[in-house]
C-alpha cells in the first residue's frame, strides 16, 4: 500500500497548472498554544489552501509559516509530525487496502515514536480516546461509517502527539447527526488535552453554527484575504465586517418557523479575479468610492477584534489619494 503521505508527495510534485491562482494574499493570523481558532468562509475563498500552508504542504510564495518560531517544514504532514491535517472526505484520505489499526500505528512507527512491538498499545488507546472499540483494529476503512472514518482519521492524527491539529471541513461530508457526534468528541478531546499541552488547532469550515461551538476566536476569510478575526463570542455577538454580517443574517435561525435563508446579494466573484480594492464591495451595501480602489487592512476595532473595512478606518467616501 502506498502510504498517503506519498500519495499526496506525488501529486503535488506534479506540474502546477499554468495559470496560478493567488489564493491567499496578505493572510497574517496567529494560532496560540491550546487555542482553537475557527476559518470561516464560502467555498473557494481559500481557507483549505491557508489551511496546507499551515500544515506545510503547500509552501507560500511569500512570507512565511512559522510554527513554535521556525519555518514549517515543506513536506508538511510526513515530514514533521507536530502538525497534523485532518481531511473533508474520511474515506479519501484513509488507505482502503490497510486495516485501521496500521493505519493508526503507521506514522508513530514510522517516526520512531513507539517500536512496532508497542504500536499495538499505542494503537488500542488512540481507538479508545476517539470513542471505538480497539477490537475494531483489524477492519478495513470500508467496514466502518462516514463518522466512524472520521474518528480513524482523527485517532491516526492523535497518534502522532501533533502541537498542532488542522482540521479542513471535519464534518462536512457527515449527515447532521454524525457532526454533532464527531464535534462532541472534538471538544471531549479538548477538554481532554487542557490540562497537558492542549489541543491547539486551526478548523476550517464553511459553516458559521460548527465553528462557534468549537473555538476561541473565529477569522472569517473572503477571496483569499482574512476580513474579519474576533474572539468568538464578540463576532456573532457584535460583527464589524459587512460580510461577517451577511454570513450570519444568510444563517437560518431554529425556533424562528422554518429557517429562512437570507442569501448574501450578488455572486461570489471568481477567484481569478476578485474585484479591485475591497474585495466584497460589489456585493457590500455600504461600499463607497473608496472601496473600489483601495483594499482595506486589516486592522483593530475593538479588543481582540480587527476588520478590514474602510467603515471602521476613516470611512468610505473619499478615494484613495496615496
Ligand atoms: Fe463594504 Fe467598503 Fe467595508 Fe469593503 S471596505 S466591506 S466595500 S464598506
Ligand atoms: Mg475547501
Amino acid at each position: 500500500p502506498v502510504p498517503l503521505g506519498d500519495r499526496l508527495a506525488a501529486w503535488l510534485g506534479r506540474p502546477r497548472p499554468p495559470r496560478a491562482v493567488q489564493a491567499v494574499t496578505d493572510v497574517s493570523l496567529t494560532v496560540a498554544r491550546g487555542e482553537v481558532v475557527g476559518l470561516v468562509g464560502e467555498s473557494g475563498c481559500g481557507k483549505s489552501t491557508l489551511g496546507r500552508m499551515v500544515a506545510g504542504i503547500y509552501t507560500p510564495s511569500e512570507g512565511a509559516v512559522l510554527f513554535e518560531g521556525a519555518p514549517v517544514m515543506p513536506g508538511g504532514h510526513k515530514r514533521s509530525p507536530r502538525v497534523q491535517m485532518i481531511h473533508q472526505d474520511p474515506f479519501a484520505s484513509l488507505d482502503p487496502r490497510m486495516k485501521v489499526g496500521e493505519t493508526v500505528a503507521e506514522g508513530p512507527v514510522a517516526h520512531g515514536i513507539v517500536s512496532r512491538a508497542g504500536a499495538d498499545a499505542l494503537v488500542a488507546e488512540t481507538l479508545r480516546r476517539v470513542g471505538l472499540d480497539p477490537a475494531l483494529r483489524n477492519r478495513y476503512p470500508h467496514q466502518f461509517s462516514g463518522g466512524q472514518r472520521q474518528r480513524v482519521a482523527i485517532a491516526r492524527a492523535l497518534a502522532l502527539n501533533p502541537a498542532l491539529l488542522v482540521l479542513d471541513e471535519p464534518v462536512a461530508s457527515l449527515d447532521v447527526s454524525i457532526q454533532a457526534q464527531v464535534l462532541n468528541l472534538f471538544m471531549d478531546l479538548r477538554e481532554a488535552a487542557a490540562g497537558g499541552s492542549g489541543l491547539t488547532s486551526l478548523f476550517i469550515s464553511h459553516d458559521l453554527g460548527v465553528v462557534r461551538h468549537v473555538s476561541d476566536r473565529v477569522a472569517i476569510m473572503y477571496l483569499g484575504r482574512i476580513v474579519e478575526l474576533a474572539p468568538t463570542r464578540t463576532l456573532y455577538a457584535a460583527p464589524a465586517h459587512p460580510y461577517t454580517r451577511a454570513l450570519l443574517d444568510s444563517v437560518p435561525r431554529l425556533g424562528q418557523g422554518r429557517g429562512v435563508f437570507h442569501p448574501i446579494a450578488g455572486e461570489l466573484p471568481s477567484p481569478l479575479a476578485p474585484p479591485p480594492g475591497c474585495h466584497f464591495h460589489p456585493r457590500c451595501p455600504h461600499a463607497g468610492p473608496r472601496c473600489r480602489v483601495e483594499a482595506p487592512a486589516l486592522l483593530p476595532v475593538a479588543p481582540g477584534q480587527s476588520a478590514a473595512c474602510h467603515l471602521h478606518h476613516g470611512g468610505t467616501a473619499a478615494a484613495a489619494t496615496a
